[in-house]
């Protein structure tokens, strides 16, 4: 009789949502072995805000994914020594359209929890968002944020210490099949497997990937200075009403999305719009942009930086610090749907976030990769 295999769980790619799958899989006493080609995260998953958002995702399956997911990133963060950094989300209107589309979104299941804040209220709690433009904000507690070039890591060394998580770095998949995994360091055999790869779309089941038309997001990021106050939430601005599919897709962001298009038609052209979240040591990470592309080049454009710092006066005031990083990111986005789910194989699952929304969703989609692998309750 053939030996049983080593691992019950391989995954590849140790972004989120490998870490996702890794962490369900090892909550029910599988055993796991992680692999990814680079010595250390170096993905989506440490470029992004580390902006864990509920309110604002598309209305469904991704909102309720996003409330689970923060709920685990709150009992990993406590366990894992994460920081939390900031928690809620302020999402300030200078356009009566766009307060239309708040009103519309707290009417909706998803404003539970929420409120919308006149300008005096958020001159008081907010001081730092209150502009003479501004005309009112929503304030949801749903979010938080973490650090995620410093976050990711230590998910990875709390999964490898307290749940036995095998990870092999240094490790390029080339190949999966049902129950074995071919690397550049010889083959893993496993029970079951999870390719979370991220925004590579040729190098594993390059056709399946692209039965879902999935193609790749370029987004600038830029990294200010401390402008000593202090954020008491993550802020956005109108033009994310336009943009995250939770607000974009009540009828009344129709007219917003008239307006904006006459006032700021290269923000939208450049799919720029505004989220400022701030870190430990009091600086802000900014951004951001969108251009998409199979193989996006890897250049960041000033005159896109300009847009996104042109928003960030427009909502936290004229005095912007000055830009002490900047970097770009990818993430893989399809047309039609934000995450995909596909078996290769039997016994395989091809996991995919494909909207920008991998941090806010990568723990509940590895508890549904996981159920679907091996069965049973979600964890
Ligand atoms: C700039 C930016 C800002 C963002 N902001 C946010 C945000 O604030 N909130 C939010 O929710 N989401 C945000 N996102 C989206 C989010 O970061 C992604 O959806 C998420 O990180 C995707 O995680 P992942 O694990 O699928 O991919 P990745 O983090 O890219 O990880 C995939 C891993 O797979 C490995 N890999 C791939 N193929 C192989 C192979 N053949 N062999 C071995 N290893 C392989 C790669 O090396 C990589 O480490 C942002 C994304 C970007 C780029």
């Amino acid at each position: 009789m053939a030996a049983d295999p080593p691992f019950d769980l391989a995954v590849v790619g140790a972004g989120i949502v490998g870490l996702g799958c890794a962490l369900a899989a090892a909550r029910r006493g599988k055993r796991v072995v992680v692999m990814d080609r680079d010595a250390q995260a170096n993905g989506a998953s440490v470029r992004n805000f580390g902006f864990v958002t509920v309110t604002g995702q598309e209305r469904g399956e991704m909102w309720r994914r996003a409330l689970r997911t923060r709920d685990v990133w709150a009992e990993v963060a406590a366990e894992a020594q994460i920081p939390i950094l900031h928690r809620g989300l302020l999402l300030t209107a200078r356009r009566p359209e766009s307060v239309a589309v708040l009103e519309a979104f707290l009417r909706t299941e998803m404003g539970a929890g929420c409120r919308l804040l006149d300008a005096d209220e958020v001159l008081r709690d907010h001081s730092a968002a209150s502009t003479p433009e501004l005309l009112a904000a929503l304030w949801s507690p749903h979010e938080l944020r973490v650090e995620s070039r410093e976050a990711i890591p230590r998910l990875a060394a709390w999964l490898e210490a307290r749940h036995g998580v095998t990870f092999r770095r240094g490790t390029a998949v080339l190949s999966v099949e049902t129950s074995k995994v071919v690397t550049t360091r010889g083959v893993v055999e496993a029970e079951a497997v999870a390719v979370c790869p991220g925004d590579d779309l040729f190098s594993l089941f390059p056709d399946r990937v692209a039965t879902y038309g999935v193609t790749r997001c370029k987004l600038q990021m830029l990294r200010l200075a401390d402008p000593g106050y202090r954020l008491s939430a993550g802020v956005m601005s109108d033009l994310g009403l336009a943009r995250y599919a939770g607000y974009a897709a009540l009828p009344e962001a129709g007219a917003l999305r008239t307006r904006l298009q006459a006032e700021q038609p290269d923000h939208l052209r450049h799919g720029v719009h505004l989220i400022v979240v701030q870190s430990a040591d009091g600086t802000l990470v900014v951004g951001d942009s969108h251009h998409y592309a199979p193989t996006p080049d890897p250049f960041a454009d000033e005159a896109v930086d300009g847009l996104i710092l042109d928003e960030f006066r427009a909502v936290l005031g004229p005095g912007a610090p000055r830009v002490v990083e900047r970097w770009t990111g990818t993430y893989a986005s399809a047309p039609d749907r934000p995450v995909v789910v596909d078996t290769p194989a039997s016994g395989v699952r091809l996991a995919m976030v494909t909207t920008g929304a991998g941090a806010s969703t990568g723990f509940a989609l590895g508890e549904e990769v996981v159920t679907d692998l091996f069965g049973g309750a979600r964890s």
